[in-house]
Parts: C-alpha cells; structure tokens; sequence
C-alpha cells in the first residue's frame, strides 16, 4: 500500500541546505497499525508530512496504492490527499468559528458532496466517535479529548485508506490519551491502515508495528505482539 524508497528531503536555510530525511525506505502493508517514534528534530513529521501528501520528496520515490506520488502535480496531489488520506494533527486544526458538524463535513465539501448527504456523513462519523450529543457545540465548547474525536471524524469521513495521526496525544491529559489510543484501536480494528508518530512508549505499544527514527534514518523497525 506504501512504499517508500530512498526518500529524501532536504530544506534550504539561508546559503546552506539541511539535509532532514536521508534516505528512508519503508513498507507499509494494509490494515498495519504502526507507531513511529525518535527523538525531537529526527524527521518525524518531516516523514508524516510526505506521506500524508502534504509535502513532496526531494528526491526518491513514494508509491501509494500503486501509483508513484513523488511524481505527481499539486492537482493530483490534491486529490489523492482528499480520497486516500486522513491527517490528525497534535493541536487538532478545527475551524474555531464551525460546528463540529461543520468542520467534520469540511472535506466533503471539497469532494462535492451534496448538503443533505455531507450532513449525514458527518453525523455517522461523528456517532462512530462518540460524539453524537456534541454536534452543535463548537470547538472552545468541548474539552481537548472531544476535539481531537471531532478531528479524527473529520479524517474518517472520506473513507481514506490510510489514517496518520502526528503526536494525537501530544497536547492530552494521560487519561484522555488513553481514549484516544482506544479509538485509534477501534478505527485499526474496522479495516483501517494507522500510522501514528508519538514520544510516549506505552501509547507506541498500542502499535503492531514500532519504527525508531534517528537523524533522518531508519533506526528499528520491529513487530509488536503486544498491540492492541
Ligand atoms: P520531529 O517531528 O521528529 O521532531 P521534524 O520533522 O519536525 O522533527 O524536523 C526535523 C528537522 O528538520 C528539524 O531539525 C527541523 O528544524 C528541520 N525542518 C523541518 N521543517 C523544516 C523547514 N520547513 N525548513 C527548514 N528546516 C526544517
Ligand atoms: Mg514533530
């Protein structure tokens, strides 16, 4: 489903470039529940990013479900973002002034989705969190946990292959991500491919999958039996 090879991204910093990734390949299968972690400024999100088709590779090649996206145009980069990919960020990225229901019916606007159809979309993602008695409330109304339920139906309501969350837990209380975690469990167990970046090791071993990154390269890579 994933294939990555020999992925680099470099940035340019003034006259000098600042090699991030340095040469990542990698294999992701359907329906693998995988945690990545490594220290601070290892290229975590770097990976996320790309993979999540927010940014492009400066070199190698990424396959997504056979069709090489290092190649691709903003436009079809676009696309794959909207129908493949669900992203969950650590500060959640809500539209303050929407509705949960709004802003988990957000991408299905840019699908073209009818009124009547992304409303109830929206509510059946929404119920499948289990958020259904807080639709109408706005994200300064519901607590941190709630509005990361509210961002992880946002990234559920495309039907996307791939779920890839960035630190979920990073900005929850040790309960709340506890929560979260069961979720993400819950979205693995329904068919769905997880990939999710955290510092914390017992929220790693909710994983089948723990890959350590370490200034920009692979540094493990190991099946966990004890993923939940
Ligand atoms: P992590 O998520 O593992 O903490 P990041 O992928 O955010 O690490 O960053 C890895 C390194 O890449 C850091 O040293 C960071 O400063 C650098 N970096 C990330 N994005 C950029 C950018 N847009 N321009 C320059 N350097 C960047
Ligand atoms: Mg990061």
């Amino acid at each position: 489903m994933i294939k990555l090879r020999q992925i680099k991204r470099d940035f340019p910093l003034g006259s000098q470039v600042v090699k991030v990734l340095k040469g990542i390949d990698l294999d992701v299968r359907r329906n693998e529940y995988v945690a990545l972690m490594g220290p601070s400024g290892s290229g975590k999100s770097t990976l996320m990013n790309l993979l999540g088709c927010l940014d492009t590779p400066s070199s190698g090649e990424y396959w997504l479900n056979g069709k090489d996206v290092s190649k691709m145009t903003d436009n079809e980069l676009a696309e794959v973002r909207n129908s493949e990919i669900g992203f969950v960020f650590q500060t959640f990225n809500l539209l303050p002034r929407s509705t949960a229901l709004e802003n988990v019916a957000l991408p299905l606007v840019y699908a073209g989705a009818s009124t009547t159809d992304r409303q109830a979309r929206a509510e059946e993602v929404l119920n499948s969190v289990g958020l259904s008695d807080r639709m109408d409330h706005r994200p300064n109304q519901l607590s941190g946990g709630q509005r990361q339920r509210v961002a992880v139906a946002r990234a559920l309501v495309n039907h996307p292959s791939i779920i890839l969350a960035d630190e979920p837990t990073g900005n929850l209380d040790s309960k709340t991500s506890v929560e979260i975690m069961k979720l993400f469990s819950d979205i693995h167990a329904r068919g769905n491919t997880v990939i999710l970046v955290t510092h914390e090791e017992d929220i790693a071993q909710h994983a089948h999958r723990i890959i350590r990154l370490r200034d920009g390269m692979i540094e493990s890579d190991e099946k966990n039996e004890h993923g939940s």
